[in-house]
């Protein structure tokens, strides 16, 4: 067969010389030991925890290497392309503080672009073209029928699917056939000619699993459309190589694919990166373990996490515990260091399936959360509530005083003990409403209508702004006296019998008039900031 007759049918006119590809992408002039590493989302618009999970890993390992990382977008299915994905990538790993040095929409030198493949699609032709003229690619014609017929027909027998070995038909055609259905315009795609044997077993050095054995590929898989963009595979293998990137940090789903990824680099004849799979994240599910599915836990996705208002060290400090297993002592010792010193390796990460538990997150982003000033939770949930926020939520920070006041109250800060209340900015946001606007329902007052009129009015008699905390605590004790109450808590324990109860269930209902909950911070303070007409106004209101 003239392969080179046929190459040039196929993919007709001048292509680069793919020596030139070499010149032009050269080797990085980086020092030893750095990592060139990516990240490579196709554009679907949806990005998950795995996406985060791989790329604080290929972040830390370049960065800490004095590497880089870039940002390719594998685009080459339009059908599952939407529009903003790059931006909605770009912004869910920005809040996770992962930056890019290089690629799509990046601010960053340029010499390896383009990032986007289907800007590529001349460079993957070259090579598809002469892997053509090698004999090691062909023309197929199947159409997607016949494909089908085949997947079912193996399905049948119980045979491993694909388009391989004695079922790649179109492998064996004659140079008369070929030609009579290129005259005909028939459509094509082009194959890999696999020179494989699943027989054959590789050893293969995985970063993250250490020695691990592969089959050899013996599919002969499609390299290019019939649209003439390359598959995912092809365009990857020649990315990596031109992009020279060192190290791929990915998913284990991808795992099977390895043996063609191997074959591809082999028949390119390129040096291959690194890589490493890291494992699944798992959620237990009554008494089993499952990966954490799109449909079913909506906490895969990264928006899920914006949205709440997680603070973004306390998600990474949780992955870097699910990623690299010293972590957790290095965090120990210490607590206040900025992330980037701990010394990530792949080596370190897990091999196996890891769990993910939603309620260890929320206790890391409490305990994270308590340790920000009220200046810094003041613009923690700004953001937040700028972004996702109701109007009400954006208003309330536009008395800057009075926030900080209420954080700080909130918050414990200066207090014996900081508070843990907070997971995330919606729930801040949720807990510190009744600050600034009046309660819309009220837990229930656990004295009779009597008794709570006869408490709200006292107070009103009584309350003077100008109190310091003593005097108003000696004003609800008399409160307490004048309706029945045990002003003091022993006298109450002394002989609960005698008494309506203790000066904290007065109190209790002069917190729930004010503020619609039972339980909150310091109710002199919750006054205070509220000042004289809001507080009578709101007890004014539940008489
Ligand atoms: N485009 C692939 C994805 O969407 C990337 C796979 C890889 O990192 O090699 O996950």
């Amino acid at each position: 067969m003239d392969y080179k007759a046929l190459a040039e049918r196929l993919l007709p006119g001048e292509y680069p010389a793919l020596e030139s590809y070499e010149v032009k992408y050269p080797p990085r002039d980086l020092p030893k030991g750095a990592q060139v590493t990516r990240l490579a989302p196709s554009p679907t618009g949806f990005i998950h925890l795995g996406n985060l999970f791989a790329a604080i890993a290929n972040e830390r390992i370049a960065h800490q290497s004095g590497g880089i990382l870039y940002l390719r977008i594998e685009d080459t299915d339009l059908k599952r392309k939407v529009d903003g994905a790059v931006e909605a990538v770009k912004s869910a790993l920005r809040y996770f503080d992962i930056k890019f040095d290089e690629g799509a929409e990046i601010d960053g030198d340029n010499t390896y672009a383009p990032w986007y493949q289907r800007q590529r699609a001349e460079i993957y032709r070259a090579f598809v073209k002469r892997l053509i003229e090698e004999g090691r690619a062909y023309p197929c014609f199947c159409t997607e029928e016949e494909l089908t017929a085949l997947r079912e027909e193996q399905t049948a027998k119980k045979e491993i699917t694909g388009y391989y070995g004695k079922y790649a038909r179109c492998r064996n055609l004659s140079e008369e056939e070929i030609y009579q259905n290129l005259d005909a315009g028939k459509p094509f795609v082009i194959r890999l000619k696999s020179m494989g044997n699943p027989e054959n077993k590789i050893k293969f050095r995985d970063a993250i699993k250490g020695e691990i054995t592969v089959t050899e590929n013996d599919q002969d898989v499609v390299i290019l459309k019939s649209d003439g963009i390359p598959t995912y595979h092809f365009a990857h293998a020649i990315d990596d190589h031109f992009m020279r990137t060192t190290l791929v940090i990915r998913g284990e789903e991808w795992l099977a694919s390895l043996p063609i990824h191997i074959e591809l680099f082999d028949v390119l004849g390129f040096e291959r990166p690194r890589y490493g799979h890291n494992c699944s994240l798992m959620k237990q599910d009554g008494e089993t373990r499952r990966k954490l599915s799109k449909r079913k836990d909506p906490e895969l996705s990264l928006e899920f996490y914006r949205k709440e208002g997680y603070y973004a060290r306390a998600v990474k400090v949780y992955m870097l515990t699910l990623l690299n297993s010293n972590f957790e002592e290095w965090y120990l010792k210490n607590p206040e260091k900025p992330l980037d010193e701990f010394k990530f390796t792949a080596e370190k990460m897990s091999k196996s399936g890891t769990l993910f538990d939603i309620d260890k997150l929320n206790d890391i982003s409490k305990n994270e959360l308590s340790k920000l000033s009220a200046e810094e939770m003041y613009d923690f949930l700004k953001d937040w509530a700028d972004e996702f926020g109701s109007e009400s939520q954006r208003h309330s920070f536009d008395d800057r005083e009075k926030m900080l006041k209420v954080l700080t109250l909130c918050m414990g800060i200066g207090g014996k003990k900081r508070r843990k209340d907070f997971t995330t900015a919606s729930q801040a946001m949720e807990f510190i409403r009744y600050f600034f606007e009046r309660p819309a329902s009220y837990e229930e007052y656990r004295v009779d209508a009597a008794t709570k009129k006869a408490i709200l009015e006292g107070f009103l008699a009584k309350y003077d702004p100008a109190d310091d905390s003593q005097v108003w605590f000696a004003k609800i004790k008399e409160i307490a006296a004048e309706n029945g109450f045990a002003a003091e808590m022993k006298e109450y324990k002394a002989a609960p019998e005698a008494y309506k109860g203790s000066v904290a269930d007065v109190a209790e209902v002069l917190r729930i008039a004010t503020t619609g909950k039972a339980n909150t911070p310091d109710l002199y303070s919750i006054q205070q900031i509220l000042g004289e007409d809001e507080t009578r106004a709101r007890i004014g209101a539940q008489l």
